[in-house]
């Protein structure tokens, strides 16, 4: 069965909501595990509006304290609580977040009914911060006025993909699949080997999406996501502003376009748009002048990358 790789878009807009658009919030399904990056206002409704079973995210990453990216969090914990959550939910943060959110439960006298594991991160030094069987996340250093880091979503290498048809023809026993899947060749009962190349599509190559928050252009940037399938690079500014992105610490549509490009990846998201622009458009068009597959990362939409036996020319 495929295996799911689907990232949502909960929230685009940066500082400030719009009516059309959220703070940042996104959901990225890996197989089924369910993780929440950032938690901008409202987080819990746009969570709801897109018919996402809220309480099967055990693990909500925060790249920085800007309320656009965690003003949703004290809601969403609420909400958990008042539901009756059982699983323990793990919250990785720079410093702060956990003091944030005690003093907010101490003063409403809540003690939540489920466990609260806080993971602190060091945003100076990428490094692994979560792994299980079948993924890893690391963080990756940006360059923003408060400490903040972005996270890369890597899929552990793959199993080999079964050619059914070849595998009935051969008659290789189901206790063989194992094996096959692991690259090794088939044994049948009567002793013949199968060449594990005549029952496999070869292997599934391993997917990776690359979270980049709020950020300065910055060569670290480049670096720290060279290669990955999906990047969504914030682009809070057209070019035009380059001065005022960098006094405050963003990116514009074009130097987006332009980390894509010299990353190398296959797809380019671009969001975190200032409230100024209604139509998205030109920052589309502006990023696309660099990297021709960008897209826009506005509320609600839906990002697959699709599983690729071959891997990815
Ligand atoms: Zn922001
Ligand atoms: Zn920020």
């Amino acid at each position: 069965m495929a295996s799911a790789f689907e990232l949502t878009i909960l929230g685009s807009s940066s500082a400030t909501p719009t009516v059309n658009r959220n703070t940042t919030a996104q959901l990225l399904n890996v197989a089924e595990r369910f993780f929440l990056i950032d938690c901008g206002e409202a987080t819990q409704i746009q969570l709801r509006k897109y018919k996402i079973r809220f309480q099967r995210i055990n693990h909500i990453f925060i790249s920085h304290l800007h309320g656009d990216h965690y003003l949703g969090l004290m809601g969403l914990l609420s909400s958990f609580h008042l539901l009756g959550r059982i699983n323990p939910i793990h919250i990785y943060s720079p410093s702060g977040l956990k003091e944030i959110i005690a003093i907010q439960m101490n003063f409403s006298g809540t003690n939540l009914c489920f466990e609260t594991v806080w993971h602190e991160l060091d945003t100076e030094n990428p490094k692994i911060i979560f792994e299980d069987k079948i993924l890893t996340v690391e963080t990756i250093i940006l360059n923003h006025r408060v400490p903040c880091c972005g996270f890369i979503f890597r899929e552990k290498e793959r199993e080999f993909s079964i050619n059914k048809e070849q595998v009935i023809f051969y008659g290789v026993p189901l206790t063989q699949m194992v094996n096959v899947k692991s690259g090794q060749d088939a044994v049948l009962n009567d002793g013949t080997i199968i060449k594990n190349a005549l029952i496999t599509r070869g292997k599934q190559k391993a997917r990776s999406y690359a979270f980049c928050s709020d950020t300065r252009f910055d060569d670290r940037v480049i670096q720290g996501v060279k290669g990955v399938d999906l990047l969504y690079h914030e682009a809070t500014f057209m070019h035009d502003l380059l001065e005022r992105a960098k006094q405050t610490y963003h990116t514009t549509a074009l130097e987006a376009g332009r980390v894509a490009r010299l990353a190398k990846v296959w797809k380019l998201i671009i969001g975190h748009f200032s409230a100024r622009y209604v139509d998205l458009n030109p920052l589309l068009a502006e990023a696309k002048t660099e990297f021709e597959s960008t897209f826009l990362g506005e509320d609600g939409a839906i990002f697959n990358i699709p599983e690729q036996p071959f891997g990815r020319n």
